[in-house]
């Protein structure tokens, strides 16, 4: 069974995939019956009445439901070495994973062990095996648009970094089974570097080095890669330059290790192959860089990242690099721990969703609805809402995810909210909807990142025929207005004329079509929207203020919805306004 590496080929990933999601249910059951059984001692668990007891029932009427703030305390003793015995887990916790923080201002600590890895590499597996399948990729390299980020040695001893970071220094991940294996184009020094510009400049020139070996392009949030072509067309004729030379200019690539780690990689000056890309670069400019992947590197067979939720925004843009190659949506998790894999890799990134591992957590859902069916984004129905069981779930309902998982996160709300919209065998398929937390909301309205996209696709329409596109966006409630209002903040491409922008600011304002929002801007219990058009340039200085915050670059995730205490974002962003607009969409 076992060949290459001691590792399963896609088939038979595959065929593991379908025995663990035959039966959901009893795996869950198993799931969890390990997960207490390995844990019984620990503190958080001991004295709560499940004395043994490991079936799911035991479990909800003897353990609460908790955000991470109510385990704050034990994470926190863990990572500062107070623990004379175990706390949350039995096993040793080996590192802290922090989360990116992007999405709710303040970075969370997280506990990391082997089970987490050994997990997300499940999921990982499975996913390539799938994509294998749909569109076949042969021995070669991946170009991946990765970055580690800096780590630290907590009181406790403990390495503190990002769950990615974790995974990167691990020789393990690759994206490989047993038949198919791809190597990064970019050596460690590189993914490692402590400068993300030069990193980034590094991974292009490794790309083009390799270009007829790249089998994928992927990077984690599909904001990146927009980031990495942007640059591209920007950069080509130094990168070209590079490639002749045979070495990586000073000026770019400063850091002595990450210089000669490139360099080896070069080896040589390559005219022909420096001459070859300049050619292909003047070509793609004239179509204004449309294709530019498959023509930069000709075996690509598709582009992986992820491309749902907050970063759907970048689908448009990437399409345009990506020319006729796939775009496959990347797997569904958290520092938390992985959740979901990709089976379904052929379907677009718009309707992509996410079949639960039932083996990497014991998973619960909170059921949010109101009585006229809408989904509840706010919080207020958290105490009503009991928690059902992963196969439970009903087709076509919302929920906030749950997680019970090895690394000691018992009934756990992640934060996150989905949609089930089918089953892949007897576990369900998550299309994921947003982060419950991130909303805009003025009295009644609540409008969460996926009506923000919504709104800003609507409003776009107005712009597609002037060649005109949305670079990035965020919205913001304002309440220093009376009444109270929405701000969206957008950078274009190019300059809009006064009247085209002045339409777009009305169908923005028409675009959130709740019920709380429209009810509240015909009775004028909120504000006209205000449209503010920003610099070109802008959302890269909010970029940077985010890392010069220590923020990692690989899972930034810009917050579609600013929050009133993050002042400096919002500085930045009302100092770069070029044009102000009020809708007059309910006059
Ligand atoms: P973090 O642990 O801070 O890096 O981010 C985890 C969060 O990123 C999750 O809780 C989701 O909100 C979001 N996320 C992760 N994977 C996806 C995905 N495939 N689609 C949309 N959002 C995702």
């Amino acid at each position: 069974m076992l060949i290459k590496n001691g590792q399963l080929r896609g088939d038979e990933v595959i065929a593991e995939f379908e025995r663990l999601t035959r039966d959901a249910a009893a795996v869950q059951r198993e799931t969890l019956r390990r997960i207490l059984s390995e844990n019984a001692d620990v503190e958080y668990l001991r004295g709560r009445g499940l004395d043994g007891r490991t079936d799911p029932d035991s479990f909800r009427s003897c353990v609460p439901l908790v955000t991470h703030e109510d385990l704050e305390p034990y994470i926190g003793r863990i990572a500062d070495g107070n623990t004379s015995s175990p706390l949350l887990t039995a096993k040793l916790v080996t590192s802290i994973s922090l989360s990116s923080g992007t999405t709710q201002g303040k970075r969370k600590f997280l506990p990391f062990n082997d089970e987490l890895f050994k997990s997300a590499m499940l999921v990982y597996r499975t996913s390539f095996a799938f994509r294998n399948r749909a569109f076949p990729v042969e021995d070669g390299k991946t170009l991946q648009f990765v970055y580690a980020s800096k780590d630290f040695t907590t009181q406790g001893g403990l390495t503190a970094t990002t769950a990615t970071t974790h995974l990167y220094r691990s020789k393990e991940f690759k994206p490989t089974t047993g038949d198919v294996q791809l190597q990064p184009t970019s050596p460690n020094e590189v993914v490692f570097g402590p400068d993300f510009d030069e990193s980034l400049y590094c991974h292009l020139l490794c790309g083009i080095r390799f270009n007829n070996q790249v089998q994928t392009v992927s990077a984690t949030f599909a904001h990146n890669l927009v980031l990495a072509f942007q640059a591209f067309e920007r950069l080509w004729p130094e990168l070209c330059e590079d490639i002749r030379r045979g070495a990586p200019s000073p000026a770019r690539v400063a850091t002595p290790a990450v210089r000669q780690a490139v360099e080896a990689l070069l080896r040589a000056p390559n005219p022909a192959l420096a001459d070859e890309v300049a050619r292909t670069c003047a070509g793609v400019k004239l179509s204004n860089w449309q294709g530019l992947i498959p023509t930069l590197l000709p075996n690509a067979k598709y582009v992986h990242t992820i491309v749902t939720g907050s970063m759907e925004h970048y689908v448009k843009k990437l399409r345009h690099y990506a020319g006729g190659l796939p775009l496959v949506a990347a797997d569904y998790g958290a520092s938390e721990g992985m959740i979901a894999p990709n089976v379904e890799p052929d379907v677009p990134p718009e309707a992509a969703t996410f079949a639960v591992l039932p083996t990497s957590a014991y998973f619960e859902f909170i059921p949010l609805k109101l009585g006229d069916g809408n989904p509840v984004r706010s919080d207020e129905c958290y105490s009503e809402a009991q928690p059902i069981g992963l196969t439970d779930v009903a087709v076509g309902e919302y929920y906030e995810v749950v997680m019970t998982t090895f690394t000691g996160l018992y009934r756990y709300r992640l934060g996150d909210m989905v949609m089930v919209t089918g089953f892949y065998n007897s576990t369900p398929k998550l299309k994921f909807v947003c982060r419950r937390n991130l909303m805009l909301s003025i009295n009644i309205d609540k409008n969460g990142e996926q009506d923000i996209q919504l709104a800003v696709d609507g409003a776009v329409k107005n712009l597609v025929t002037k060649k005109l596109e949305v670079v990035d966006y965020t919205s913001y409630a304002d309440m220093s207005s009376d009444p109270g209002h929405y701000v969206v903040f957008w950078e274009l491409n190019n300059e809009a004329n006064d009247a085209v922008l002045q339409s777009c600011c009305d169908e923005l304002d028409r675009g959130f079509a709740d019920a709380g929002y429209m009810g509240s801007r015909k009775t004028h219990a909120i504000g006209p929207l205000e449209l503010r058009v920003l610099h070109k340039g802008t959302f890269q200085k909010v970029l940077r203020h985010y890392l010069s915050l220590g923020f990692p670059p690989n899972q930034f995730k810009l917050p579609r919805c600013i929050s009133r205490s993050n002042f400096k974002a919002l500085r930045i962003l009302s100092g770069n306004t070029v044009k102000v607009f009020f809708s007059t969409a309910y006059n």
